[in-house]
């Protein structure tokens, strides 16, 4: 059974070159001006004859997409999320880029890890298909290179954990829900210990290193930078993620609690986390 309704998510109001022809008159047009523009202006700038054919284009985007007033036309925020998604090439296939060999290690496995891309996903993996992926636009990985647009990568993927952390899905932004999932020390992958869900609206998994929930603390960031270590910069894969951390139950009858410790050059900081990856409180030892 298919429950995800794509109509309503807009895709296929926009499954047409008027549509989006439309999209992009509109932000040509804020460029320059703050007014709107009324139909027949906007009709001659789409370059259609067609006036039944062109309103019936417009009438689909209008609510959503376009503001429709007395005045004119108006292109809404959600109208310009797909035209600046469309000029970032996020809707073009094209060829696979790479792979290329990166300086840094599987932290599973420790093979050398590549980069490459395919279908919008960036993708960081190892000959055993541990991977760390996420949707690079086609444009950014054309224009910085293959090995620079891991540093997008990075920077994408502790936003989108930073979401996952505070319940909210990175793809769709529904709930995520942590508290049925079993968040316990037994329940970890020794090797790479990391919380999974899964996004009830959109179905997209998310996959949080034990140690993303602590970022949400300054302490936590003042502890690696007094240790010279950019934590927000690091990338998924690196060590400090996964060597030297140890989780342990702190549960009682009443309440679900999860210790994570870090260790850096001898100094410990530990993290309480609840059953919703909430941080409880935050010690350190050194
Ligand atoms: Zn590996
Ligand atoms: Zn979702």
């Amino acid at each position: 059974m298919v429950d995800t309704d794509l109509d309503e998510s807009g895709f296929e109001i926009l499954a047409h070159p008027t549509r989006l022809r439309i999209l992009a008159v509109l932000v040509d047009r804020r460029k320059t001006s703050t007014e709107p523009l009324d139909f027949a202006e906007l009709r001659r700038r789409v370059g259609m004859r067609d006036s039944g054919n062109f309103n019936y284009h417009l009438e689909k985007l209008r609510g959503r997409f376009v503001k429709g007033t007395d005045d004119g036309y108006r292109i809404t925020a959600a109208g310009l999320q797909v035209v600046a998604a469309a000029l970032a090439g996020e809707y073009d296939a094209g060829e696979p880029l790479g792979p290329t060999r990166l300086e840094d290690e599987c932290p599973v496995c420790a093979e050398p890890l590549t980069a490459r891309y395919a279908d919008g996903m960036l993708t960081v993996s190892c000959s055993n298909e541990h991977g760390f992926r996420n949707a690079v636009a086609r444009r950014t990985v054309e224009e910085r290179g293959l090995v620079d647009a891991v540093e997008v990568l990075t920077i994408t993927t502790h936003k989108d954990l930073k979401l996952a952390c505070d319940g909210l899905c990175p793809v769709c932004h529904g709930p995520l829900e942590w508290a049925d999932e079993r968040v316990t020390a037994e329940g970890l992958d020794p090797d790479f210990p990391h919380f999974s869900t899964r996004c009830d609206r959109c179905g997209a998994s998310a996959d949080v290193p034990v140690v993303f929930p602590l970022l949400s603390r300054p302490a936590v960031i003042a502890f690696y930078h007094e240790r010279e270590i950019d934590i927000r910069r690091r990338p998924v894969w690196a060590s400090e993620f996964y060597d030297g951390v140890d989780v342990a139950d702190r549960s009682d009858a009443t309440e679900s609690r999860l210790a994570v410790t870090v260790s850096v050059d001898g100094d410990a900081l530990t993290g309480i986390l609840d059953e919703h990856l909430s941080v409880v409180s935050i010690d350190i030892d050194g």
